[in-house]
């Protein structure tokens, strides 16, 4: 299902310098929409906001938007430009699943002084249009970024147009082709599809190396990140008529750093120059770096995977706890699961567990994401006999909703991420993210 929000626009009047308050709100929305999976869609009609909001009052079920004296009641805080105010609904008469988002009403202070343009901050002059972008991304369920380039920072920046980590921020919650970046500091593409879950898959990629792609060895190189569920036979092609290619496929654990032992490169198994790897590989996360021969190479390129899983079942290692917990060993980044009626229940919840293990001091974020149930995730740190050590992080809600988060500097050691949920008996599909923060 595509995520979407429908809104009512029709704000009266033009800007100062002759823009429409109308077009700039819809050409945000417009934004998202091309750069997202997320789908806005325009009613041209005006609704006050305002209705049905203030007090305890949940709105009317229109989304709307336009300037107003105070935020439906309450004063604007000082600085305050805007407020998205939102109104979340269960999809189920017990609420014990999903919140879904009923209708956002985007309110921005009329005392401020509201123009539309690009480029640099004007003074005290305010972009509408960037500042719509801002609560846009708040009714998709952004928070405010601290540390990149974005339009989701909390306060105003030169910027007037979505950045890359607004547009990650989006297809991480509602999927799409993400990029992060890796503790070595270049970027890791996350192409469509996600993890290869079916028996067989073909993946076709094409790219190109330029000189302010991330270098190794001083040569240009892109690296794409893919999973595999299970025990897979590849044939990975990288072929170039631009450049000598040379391919890298490399395991990476959990906190990103390579596992010797599957470490595989080639230049010139495949067709003419082309590069080659064909390989049988154990089930998990793997980078597939495309490069060149010689240092400066540049120019187009093509990926071409195929795969064969041996078999559709999981092939990590999984044992049985002294608690009585089916433990599965998987330190994939991405791993993607399902509770169901037969597992391990935990205080009656059912419950997954997965094992890995944190070589060196590693700041971590682990997201933990479902549309059927209300998450909680347990990441509690385990000692060689199988007791609990002194580290246990719990996370029931997110600030964005009923999915999980727990961000922490892990120490070396040994860890469990348990998946359970908040209600009882509750099931359903869930997947886990794993990113290594990068300052
Ligand atoms: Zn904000």
């Amino acid at each position: 299902m595509t995520p979407q929000a429908t809104f009512h626009v029709n704000i009266p009047d033009n800007s100062l310098s002759g823009g429409s308050w109308n077009d700039a709100f819809i050409r945000a929305m417009q934004d998202w929409t091309d750069l997202t999976r997320f789908e806005f869609s325009v009613i041209s009609e005006f609704v006050e906001p305002c209705i049905g909001r203030g007090g305890d009052t949940f709105g009317d079920e229109k989304s709307s938007t336009n300037f107003t004296d105070t935020v439906c009641g309450t004063d604007y805080g000082e600085n305050v430009l805007a407020v998205t105010l939102a109104t979340l609904t269960c999809q189920d008469p017990d609420c014990t699943g999903t919140l879904i988002i009923e209708e956002s009403d985007i309110v921005f202070n009329d005392a401020e002084r509201w123009d539309i343009y690009s480029g640099p901050i004007q003074g005290i002059t305010i972009d509408f249009e960037r500042v719509a972008l801002h609560e846009l991304g708040h009714v998709i369920g952004l928070d405010h970024e601290a540390t990149n380039d974005a339009i989701m920072r909390a306060t105003l920046t030169d910027f007037g147009s979505l950045q890359t980590d607004d547009i990650n921020g989006a297809n991480f919650i509602y999927g799409g082709d993400v990029s992060l970046e890796s503790i070595y500091g270049f970027e890791i593409k996350l192409p469509e599809p996600g993890p290869l879950e079916e028996q067989e898959n073909t993946i076709n990629i094409s790219g190109s190396l330029t000189d302010s792609d991330a270098s190794v060895n001083d040569s240009a190189i892109d690296i794409y990140q893919l999973t595999f569920a299970q025990d897979t036979s590849i044939t990975v092609d990288l072929n170039s008529s631009d450049f000598d290619p040379l391919l890298y496929l490399v395991r990476i654990d959990s906190t990103q750093t390579p596992i010797e032992k599957f470490v595989f490169s080639d230049d010139n198994s495949g067709v003419g120059s082309a590069a080659r790897i064909v390989q049988d590989i154990p089930a998990g996360t793997y980078w597939f770096g495309a490069t060149g021969v010689t240092s400066g190479s540049e120019g187009d390129y093509s990926i071409t995977l195929s795969s064969l899983a041996a078999s559709i079942e999981g092939a990590l290692e999984e044992y049985q706890t002294i608690y009585g917990a089916e433990v599965q060993i998987n330190p994939n980044p991405f791993i993607y699961g399902d509770l169901r009626n037969s597992d391990f229940r935990f205080e009656d919840k059912f419950m997954d567990i997965y094992q890995f293990t944190v070589k060196a001091e590693t700041d971590m974020r682990f997201d933990l994401i479902s549309d059927d149930f209300d998450t909680v995730l347990l990441l509690v740190e385990v000692l060689e006999d199988q007791s609990l050590g002194s580290l246990v992080l719990v996370n029931d809600d997110n600030i964005f909703g009923t999915n999980s988060r727990i961000e922490y500097s892990l120490p070396p050691g040994t860890y469990w991420k348990g998946v359970t949920s908040f209600a009882i008996g509750e099931n359903g599909d869930y997947r886990i993210n794993v990113s290594v923060n990068v300052n």
